[in-house]
């Protein structure tokens, strides 16, 4: 895909041999492009020919509310987000945003772009996966419990994307190895991620969290879904060992102490299309080097972290924000999403 013209030149002028030189130019760039944002390896669990139908890019069913009765999002605030992307990606001026900015603007009925960084194919995905999750929870006869656990990995973001590739590919491992090692048998979910910012109150401006290197700001993905109950209980110990505690959060293992009731939102949540920069203010360093916080607040994005954010999503591949754990999506007779414990197929 180029920004370039059709223009019609004449055969043999100049104009026209300029023309197919800058054409060739930007061929090879996108393929460059192409190459370097190629996804970091096969979603597991998910079904190659998979795709996402075209009812769940529109305003229909499911329908959900959060527990705040907030609505989710909606087709046209969507394509508000990708307009707003479009822009920002276009403004970062690389041929890697250029190349993203192309793609995602082509992504219309029939033609979806499947990128994670475009906000309708992330919403759409979002929407199959709750209708597909919650068909497989209905046909479910153990309990079921929700975990959020923070991954190990921190991405400090950078102009390296084959450095970036790397860290990508271990978000992606780290919670199917960990679930391997302590006996999780399945487990579905999503890839979430915020931009983490630190700061100290106005009482405490020499404080090591405003000034320290140790504290700057960082992407910190997260992966939130649901598993058997019994079996995510018995192995959090296990969890909590291989997912510590950090600096700046206690809390990296969190598995809900009630088994789950169905609500759509809590499945939608996994999958939730927006994200936030967080703002940290920490008081103080307790025992363990660890830092009690004293408010924390979720803003917007700034441009150059939603730019970075964006590329790295469309790394993760078509579909890569689903964690799909000893189970597989993929599409029924009908063509509708459909998600199965491997162990049953
Ligand atoms: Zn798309």
């Amino acid at each position: 895909m180029s920004n370039i013209d059709n223009k019609k030149c004449r055969p043999g002028t100049r104009q026209a041999r300029l023309h197919q030189v800058a054409s060739t130019k930007l061929v090879q760039a996108d393929m460059e492009a192409a190459h370097s944002l190629r996804p970091v390896s096969p979603v597991r669990g998910l079904h190659p020919d998979f795709l996402i139908a075209e009812h769940f890019y529109q305003d229909g069913p499911p329908y959900w509310t959060d527990r705040a009765g907030r609505l989710p999002q909606t087709a046209e605030e969507a394509e508000a987000a990708r307009r707003n992307l479009v822009r920002n990606l276009r403004k970062a001026d690389t041929h890697l945003c250029s190349y993203l900015a192309n793609l995602i603007e082509g992504c219309r009925p029939g033609h979806r772009c499947r990128s994670e960084a475009c906000s309708h194919c992330r919403r759409a995905s979002q929407r199959a996966y709750v209708h597909a999750a919650s068909r497989l929870h209905k046909q479910s006869d153990a309990p079921w419990a929700a975990f959020c656990i923070i991954l190990n990995t921190h991405i400090r973001g950078g102009s390296d994307i084959e450095h970036t590739r790397r860290l990508m590919r271990q978000v992606t491992n780290e919670p199917h190895a960990a679930f391997e090692n302590v006996g999780v048998s399945w487990a579905i979910g999503g890839f979430d991620v915020s931009y983490n910012v630190f700061g100290s109150s106005a009482n405490h401006k020499d404080h090591p969290a405003a000034t320290s290197g140790k504290f700057q700001p960082f992407f910190h993905f997260h992966v939130y879904g649901h598993a058997p109950f019994h079996e995510l209980h018995a192995a959090k110990p296990l969890l909590k060992e291989m997912f510590p505690a950090t600096k700046t959060n206690k809390n990296t293992v969190r598995i809900s102490p009630r088994p789950f009731d169905g609500h759509l939102a809590s499945l939608a949540y996994a999958m939730k299309p927006d994200f936030c920069r967080r703002f940290t203010i920490l008081a103080h360093e307790s025992e363990g080097g660890i830092w009690e916080r004293q408010d924390s607040r979720d803003k917007p994005l700034r441009v150059s972290e939603r730019v970075l954010l964006a590329l790295m999503l469309h790394l993760l591949g078509p579909g890569g924000r689903f964690f799909l754990h000893g189970t597989e999506l993929k599409n029924d007779k009908s063509g509708d999403p459909v998600i199965r414990l491997i162990s049953e197929t």
